[in-house]
């Protein structure tokens, strides 16, 4: 039948063409292109025999949909043939916090790289330290020598490549090698890539996150979370995923999956304009260092181009030595660029880090105040146009005394609230 079969084997198929076809069964819906939205709690049952045989395909709202199982068909396809299942939960965060419990038990040892996502470090040294899990921290680039951390109660290693602020790249195959042979599962958050650009069970992921907030839902108006899960851990993640009681609105499910359609198309965007703006700041005499996997000055750049099939639109900007005030000044200049958390929308934003206080196995010591940037879907030319005026901005603010810079932030605050 047209849309639904085709005559290519499914394992042939690419992944753009995984996106536009995954969970979608146009003739079982009247023929309509996309899956129905269901607004679900009970499901009633003929008789009382069947109810008491549960004789349905779908029992209550939280244990499925049709709206659910559209977006983890579309994801499973796309992850590949190790892939036995994918978990919708309510945020990325969601997402961490039950692949880590799904696996780990009271006594247990977890390994943790020391670029991870700042909220992870914390629900490990939380919530899973008040559980008698303890959780200890090592070096983002340390590839096969991880084999020297593993103890005898080591049951998972976790790594994201790369770190979302400083990027250094992992040596995933390498770590999971190490993990594997010990014994241990390795969870990986992938929302930097996606399965796009990095096929995570292909390199030894067990189970792999995604924040879909980011890259999957794409325009800045959702929360969610993916776990994609091998066959060794599926069944444990599907029953802890029930017993917490998680589950996610068909509407942010069916915002991820129109969003999943044109992922292909927009991280390759992403992906140009962010090396093009990248390239852009590697040559400006303020800057001291980029940090973006595509460059060699990035620590991992080798295993990048080694594992990885492209990149997102995230770069991190090391300044020479300048006052904090005058990177304020660059950022308040920005127009084009929002300040604010998160990533993976349509649109630019913009926000000053600093990953020195965070780090516990390793010191980052950059070379002055550090910025990253999400370079979205504008024209590259325009955003490259608006950091030059920041840069000018900034460079103005070397000569300015405290008292010039809050009279012209005061002007820049009246302006923007008119
Ligand atoms: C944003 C983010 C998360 C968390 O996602 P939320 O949906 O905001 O909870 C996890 N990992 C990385 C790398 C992220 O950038």
């Amino acid at each position: 039948m047209k849309n639904t079969e085709h005559n290519l084997s499914r394992r042939s198929i690419n992944p753009a063409t995984r996106l536009v076809l995954g969970g979608r069964d146009p003739f079982a819906n009247h023929g309509f292109v996309n899956p129905p939205v269901h607004h679900v709690s009970t499901v009633l049952y003929p008789t009382a025999e069947d109810f008491l045989a549960r004789r349905a395909k779908y029992v209550y709202g939280r244990r499925g949909t049709p709206t659910s199982e559209a977006l983890e068909n579309a994801l499973r396809e796309l992850e590949g043939p190790e892939c036995a299942g994918v978990a919708l939960l309510p945020s990325g965060l969601a997402a961490i916090s039950t692949a880590l419990l799904s696996i780990l038990h009271a006594g247990d040892h977890l390994l943790i790289t020391d670029s991870v996502y700042l909220p992870t470090r914390k629900f490990a040294d939380g919530v899973l330290k008040r559980y008698a899990i303890e959780s200890s921290y090592y070096d983002p680039l340390i590839g096969s020598g991880i084999a020297g951390l593993m103890r005898s109660n080591t049951r998972a290693v976790f790594v994201e490549a790369p770190g979302s602020l400083s990027f250094e790249v992992q040596d995933v195959p390498a770590i999971a090698a190490a993990a594997h042979a010990k014994g241990a599962v390795v969870i990986m958050d992938n929302t930097w890539a996606s399965p796009l650009y990095f096929r995570a069970f292909d390199k030894g992921v067990d189970l792999s996150i995604q924040a879909a907030t980011k890259y999957v839902g794409g325009h800045s108006d959702l929360m969610l979370g993916t776990v994609s899960a091998n066959a060794a851990t599926w069944e444990r993640l599907k029953e802890t995923v029930y017993l917490m009681g998680l589950c996610v609105g068909p509407d942010d499910i069916y915002l991820a999956l129109r969003g999943l359609r044109t992922l292909g198309v927009r991280l390759a965007q992403h992906y140009q304009s962010g090396l093009k703006v990248a390239r852009w700041l590697q040559q400006r005499p303020e800057i001291a260092r980029v940090l973006h996997p595509a460059l060699a000055s990035c620590p991992g750049n080798a295993t990048w181009q080694r594992d990885f099939s492209g990149a997102s639109g995230l770069v991190s900007i090391v300044f020479k030595p300048v006052a904090g005030l005058a990177v304020h000044a660059f950022l308040n200049e920005l127009g084009l660029f929002g300040i604010g958390a998160s990533w993976g929308g349509f649109e630019s934003l913009a926000i000053p880090f600093d990953c020195s206080s965070i780090r516990t196995a390793t010191t980052w010591v950059p070379e002055g105040p550090t910025v990253r940037l999400h370079i979205g879907l504008e024209d590259p030319d325009d955003l490259i146009r608006d950091l030059e005026l920041g840069l000018a901005a900034l460079n103005a603010c070397r000569t300015m005394s405290q008292d010039d810079y809050a009279v012209a932030a005061a002007a820049r605050r009246s302006r923007s609230s008119k």
